[in-house]
């Protein structure tokens, strides 16, 4: 069955502020929303993932909120649209073997940010361009490991953790453990339905990305 959902939103970025040496600070992507971005989900109604992206968009901004940043994810609204099955594909192995792919054009007709939950066989991943435009693909929630309790809303907020400039930890016990670190998606396993947390670290960096006084700006090219 060829199902495909898509997300997009408008949305604006620049690069993060400089990191100061010294300071043990998580681990950055090199960029930081400079506007709030506007999401947008595309596809069947009846893709389980759709509530949980909007579940993950809602302990996204509570966590911003309790860190007293400005900066906020946007409201998720539907829009039509979608991302080939062959890119995300490329595009997910490119991100395994740490390689920085130019913008495609197949997603400039989808403006702002993309999340594609497709599929596919692949492994979810999140790319960021500095034009502005950013990608999140969710693998398939009816498909293990996806299918653990616990698994996909995980795996979400994680991947959503890096949209908005998150790197990886390597503590399991972590939201966002993940590669080189051994930790893979079945650790987020559980009986109880909940969100695995940020470390200090991480909570320090979103507060250097977004700070206190963060407010929409325009957008900045690189
Ligand atoms: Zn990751």
């Amino acid at each position: 069955m060829k199902r495909r959902d898509a997300m997009q939103g408008i949305a604006i970025a620049l690069l993060a502020p400089w990191l100061p040496v010294g300071r043990a600070l998580a681990a950055g992507l090199g960029f930081a929303w400079g506007a709030v971005p506007t999401i947008a989900m595309v596809g069947a109604v009846d893709d389980l993932r759709q509530a949980l992206v909007r579940d993950a968009v809602g302990f996204w901004n509570q966590t911003l909120g309790e860190l007293r940043t400005g900066f906020r994810l946007g409201a998720v609204a539907w829009q039509q649209g979608s991302v080939p099955d062959d890119l995300i594909v490329a595009l997910s192995e490119s991100t395994l073997k740490g390689m920085k792919r130019s913008f495609p054009e197949q997603l400039g007709s989808i403006p702002g940010d993309v999340v594609a939950l497709s599929d596919a066989h692949f492994i979810s991943f999140s790319m960021h361009w500095s034009i502005g435009k950013g990608l999140v693909a969710i693998q398939s929630s009816l498909a293990y490991p996806l299918t653990l309790p616990n698994v996909a809303r995980n795996v979400i907020a994680h991947e959503l953790g890096h949209a908005i400039g998150l790197g990886h930890n390597s503590n399991p016990t972590m939201l966002m453990c993940g590669r080189p670190a051994a930790c893979r998606p079945t650790e987020f396993q559980s009986a109880t339905e909940h969100y695995f947390p940020l470390t200090d670290d991480e909570k320090a960096l979103l507060l250097q990305l977004y700070p206190v006084d963060w407010r929409p700006q325009e957008m900045i090219r690189h």
